[in-house]
């Protein structure tokens, strides 16, 4: 009885293990047939300043799978990093967002000066061939360095420092800004920030969740914009979704902001109202 019990455990668990690799297997397929048929899709999330003053976007990446609803990145995008699909998917976003910056800088202020974040893989930063890529798409589509800024994570950072330095130093001598994304969470050591030339860092949503609660959060938040100011970097605090947080962010001097509060990922149409709005209403003094 036992065994035979242990046997069916076995084969339980080997059925769920099936079924988990033949969907693994299904979305991979289905994500190359996404960069094949053009599905992705990038939004927008507007980042402000201290008086609401829209500044930017960061560019999100969002895909609708036929028949199944919209699969979120987190999902997604560690399985793109597995199979290499991330390099093809990375460098469609980037064309997608230097085209619209392009037609923004045609467009004047407020569009013109906005500033758009891209987000970058490891595996993509670290292709020899990163840079000139790079390079090659702002001579496409005409958009202006100044106008770009990409985000890494500090798993990027976890790899051969000096080629990690030298690729940072060559973005930002092209005229590219470099923001450490998610920054807290990762293992990084604090080493690196002194060496590496980033201009910006982002503290993670999950010390702003709870930052109006909980003594420890709000500790490491105020942390982070110290550190920040004390290298001369700027700072933004990431998933501010209510007053109370940017009221507490505010006093603590961080300059700059993203969140629901302000608004949701969107597409490039309904962000440049977004922009308007914020715009006008800023001198109107909304908050
Ligand atoms: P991330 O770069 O840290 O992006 C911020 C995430 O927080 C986004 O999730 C955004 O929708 C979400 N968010 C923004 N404000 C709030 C808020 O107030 N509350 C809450 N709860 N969430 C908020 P999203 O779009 O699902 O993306 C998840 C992650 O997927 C991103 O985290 C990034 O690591 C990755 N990702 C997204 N697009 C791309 C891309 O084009 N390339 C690469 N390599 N990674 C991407
Ligand atoms: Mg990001
Ligand atoms: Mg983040
Ligand atoms: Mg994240």
């Amino acid at each position: 009885r036992a065994k035979a019990d242990g046997r069916d455990r076995i084969r339980f668990y080997d059925g769920m293990m099936q079924r988990k690799v033949a969907e693994r297997l299904a979305m991979e397929s289905d994500l190359r047939s996404a960069i094949r048929k053009n599905q992705l899709d990038v939004y927008y999330q507007i980042l402000v300043d201290q008086k609401g003053v829209p500044e930017g976007a960061e560019a999100l990446l969002r895909w609708t799978r036929p028949g199944k609803g919209p699969v979120s990145p987190a999902e997604f995008i560690p399985l793109a990093e597995e199979t290499g699909l991330i390099e093809p998917i990375g460098y469609w976003v980037m064309e997608e967002v230097m085209a619209q910056v392009a037609r923004w800088q045609a467009l004047g202020d407020p569009f013109a000066r906005l500033q758009v974040s891209i987000n970058v893989s490891a595996r993509q930063f670290h292709l020899p061939s990163f840079c000139t890529r790079v390079m090659g798409l702002l001579r496409k589509t005409g958009a202006s360095p100044r106008r770009l800024k990409i985000e890494i994570t500090e798993s990027a950072l976890a790899y051969d420092l000096e080629l990690v330095e030298q690729t940072l130093r060559t973005l930002r001598s092209m005229g590219l800004r470099i923001s450490l994304d998610d920054f807290g969470t990762g293992y990084s050591s604090l080493g690196y920030l002194k060496r590496l030339s980033l201009d910006e860092l982002k503290i993670d949503q999950g010390f702003v969740r709870d930052i109006l609660d909980d003594p420890n959060d709000a500790a490491i938040a105020e942390t982070i914009l110290a550190l920040a100011s004390a290298l001369k970097l700027s700072a933004v605090a990431e998933g501010v979704e209510s007053r109370g947080q940017l009221e507490r962010l505010v006093a603590m001097g961080c300059p700059h902001f993203q969140g629901y509060f302000f608004g949701r990922p969107v597409p490039a149409s309904e962000f440049e109202l977004q922009v308007t709005k914020a715009a006008s209403a800023r001198q109107k003094k909304s908050w």
